[in-house]
């Protein structure tokens, strides 16, 4: 499966596509996300580009490095893209986001860079927020509970 554009059939000018993937469909690595991920795509497209902005929404399921329990955390991400026509631009790009595209192809493929944007939501410190108290959000564990499992260092500081 794979999440394409029809860049080929698209109409000039601008338009929202909303759509629903999951982590199956994206050939994410299992139990990363919760549930559906929702994906807004702005398409502004002239005779020879197609800027694309892609915005994600989902749940994480992430390993707390305190109590080490599985957690949910709400992410928001965006990237974009931009499609330009080949024989509009000969010379090598070098940026990332920018593509290029044959005249006679009838879609872009940008199941990998959604796929790339949602492992990149994945946080390096996976802790919930802390209630007022300083407990945790998510468990209601205390300060003194993780304490004694985990030290709160990071794991470079103790190199
Ligand atoms: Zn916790």
């Amino acid at each position: 499966m794979a999440i394409k554009i029809n860049i080929g059939s698209l109409n000039e000018g601008s338009q929202t596509i909303s759509l629903l993937s999951d982590e199956n469909e994206l050939s994410l690595p299992a139990g990363i996300i919760k549930g559906p991920l929702n994906i807004k795509l702005e398409l502004f497209k002239t005779s020879s580009q197609l800027d694309v902005k892609a915005e994600l929404k989902g749940i994480n399921l992430l390993d707390c490095d305190r109590c080490l329990e599985k957690f949910e955390k709400d992410f928001l991400t965006s990237f974009e893209l931009v499609f330009v026509m080949k024989s509009q631009r000969e010379e090598e790009i070098n940026e990332d986001y920018i593509r290029t595209y044959n005249p006679n192809m009838k879609s872009v493929d940008i199941t990998n860079d959604l796929k790339e944007a949602v492992i990149l939501t994945i946080p390096m410190k996976k802790l919930p927020e802390e209630n007022s108290a300083g407990n945790c959000s998510w468990c209601n564990r205390t300060k003194d509970f993780w304490k004694g499992i985990l030290s709160e260092k990071d794991p470079q500081d103790e190199f």
